[in-house]
C-alpha cells in the first residue's frame, strides 16, 4: 500500500486509524451482518451510531445542553440559504462580514431573502486579511451577524470573535471545525461541511442554540427548517448514514489523541513548520497578514507562475498532491487539516528546500 500526502482543501485526508477501523467493520458492523452503508437509518445499530456521534461532539467541543447538534445535508452551500430562511425573521435584516468567496456567496444568497448588508470586506486586498469589526459597526436591528471563520481559499482565519452585542453571531466553520477549541457559547450557530476536517462529503453539522429555532419564514422548505430537523433528531428523512458513521470514527480518533487542545498543539506545530520556512526562504512566500493566518489552509507563492507550475508538477510526482492554489488566487496552497501527519509537512518542507536549491 502506498498512500500520498494529500494537501487538498477538501475533500481531504482522513485519519488512517479511522479508515482502518471502517475497513475492519465494513462487511459486518458489530454483528449486524451488514455494512453501515446498507443498514436502515431506523435500526438500533444506526441509532447508536448517530447518538454516539452527537455525544462525542458535545464532549469534544464542550457544547452546552441548550444547543442542538444536527446532522444535515446539502453541503455548506445549502445552508447559505437555510440560514436567512430560518433566522432573518424579526427585522428581515442581517449583517455579513465578507472575508472571502464563501462569505460572499452566503451574503449573495441571503440577499434573496431579505436585507443583507456587507458590514466590512477585505476584497480590496484579495482577502489577504481579516477586517477589524467592532460592536459599533453592527446594526443593532440585524437579526444576526454572519462570518466565515476560516477562509479556505485565502488562508485567513478570524483571530478574534466579533463582539456583536445582543445580535446573534453565526459562523461557517467548515474548514476549521475541530481544529482547535472553540467557545461555542459566543455563537448562536456554527456549522460546516464535513469534507474538510470531519468525514467524507455529504454531511453538514449544524450546532444551533435552541432559542434561535422556530421563527423561520413561512416559505422555508421543510428540509431546510432547522426546527423540524431538530424535532426529528436529524432523522426527518434518510440521513447520510455512512458519513455520520465516519464522523463518529473521526471523533473517536480526536478523543483518543487527547481532544482539541492536543489536536491544536499538533496543528500549530505543522503550520509553524511552513510559516517559519516562508520567513527563511528566498523563493517561497506567504502573502497573508501574519496575525490573520489560518492553521488549516496555507497558501504560498514564488511570484513566478512558471516556477509555481513546475513546483506543483514535481511535488505531485514526489507524492505531495493537490498543492495547486485555488483558481482565483493562483500560486500554491497546502491544506493541513487534522489528519495530515506532522511527518507529511516535514517532508514537504524538505522537498521545498531541495526544490529551492535546485532552481535558484
Ligand atoms: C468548502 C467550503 C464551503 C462549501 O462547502 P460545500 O459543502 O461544498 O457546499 C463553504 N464554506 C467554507 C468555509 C468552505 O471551506
Amino acid at each position: 500500500m502506498s498512500r500520498v500526502y494529500n494537501f487538498s482543501a477538501g475533500p481531504s485526508m482522513l485519519p488512517l486509524e479511522a479508515l482502518k477501523k471502517a475497513q475492519e467493520e465494513l462487511l459486518d458492523y458489530h454483528g449486524s451482518g451488514q455494512s453501515v452503508m446498507e443498514m436502515s437509518h431506523r435500526s438500533k445499530w444506526f441509532d447508536d451510531i448517530i447518538k454516539e456521534a452527537e455525544q462525542l461532539f458535545r464532549e469534544i467541543m464542550n457544547i452546552p445542553d441548550n444547543y442542538k447538534v444536527l446532522f444535515l445535508q446539502g453541503g455548506a452551500s445549502t445552508h447559505f440559504a437555510a440560514i436567512p430562511l430560518n433566522f432573518m425573521n424579526k427585522n428581515n435584516k442581517a449583517d455579513y462580514i465578507i472575508t472571502g468567496n464563501w462569505a460572499k456567496k452566503a451574503y449573495q444568497e441571503a440577499k434573496k431573502y431579505g436585507n443583507a448588508r456587507a458590514v466590512a470586506s477585505s476584497e480590496d486586498k484579495i482577502y489577504s486579511y481579516i477586517p477589524k469589526v467592532t460592536r459599533e459597526d453592527i446594526d443593532p436591528e440585524a437579526d444576526y451577524v454572519y462570518i466565515c471563520m476560516n477562509n479556505t481559499i485565502y488562508g485567513t482565519k478570524f483571530p478574534y470573535i466579533p463582539d456583536t452585542g445582543d445580535v446573534p453571531l453565526i459562523a461557517d466553520i467548515s474548514s476549521c471545525f475541530l481544529s482547535e477549541p472553540l467557545d461555542v457559547t459566543k455563537f448562536a450557530m456554527v456549522y460546516g461541511g464535513a469534507q474538510k476536517n470531519i468525514a467524507p462529503a455529504g454531511l453538514v453539522v449544524c450546532i444551533i442554540r435552541e432559542d434561535m429555532l422556530g421563527n423561520e419564514m413561512a416559505c422555508t422548505p421543510t428540509m431546510l427548517n432547522y426546527k423540524i430537523q431538530a424535532d426529528n433528531d436529524s432523522l426527518y428523512n434518510t440521513p447520510p448514514c455512512w458519513t455520520i458513521y465516519m464522523c463518529k470514527l473521526v471523533l473517536e480518533w480526536i478523543k483518543e489523541k487527547g481532544g482539541l487542545e492536543a489536536i491544536k498543539a499538533n496543528n500549530v506545530k505543522k503550520a509553524n513548520l511552513l510559516y517559519d520556512f516562508f520567513e527563511e526562504s528566498k523563493m517561497f512566500k506567504s502573502v497573508i497578514n501574519p496575525e490573520d493566518r489560518s492553521l488549516m489552509n496555507i497558501p504560498f507563492v514564488t511570484g513566478d507562475k512558471e516556477l509555481d507550475a513546475k513546483f506543483v508538477k514535481e511535488a505531485t510526482e514526489a507524492g505531495f498532491i493537490n498543492l495547486k492554489g485555488h483558481r482565483t488566487t493562483g500560486g500554491m496552497r497546502a491544506s493541513v487539516y487534522n489528519a495530515m501527519p506532522l511527518e507529511g509537512v516535514e517532508k514537504l518542507v524538505a522537498f521545498m528546500k531541495e526544490f529551492e536549491k535546485n532552481n535558484s
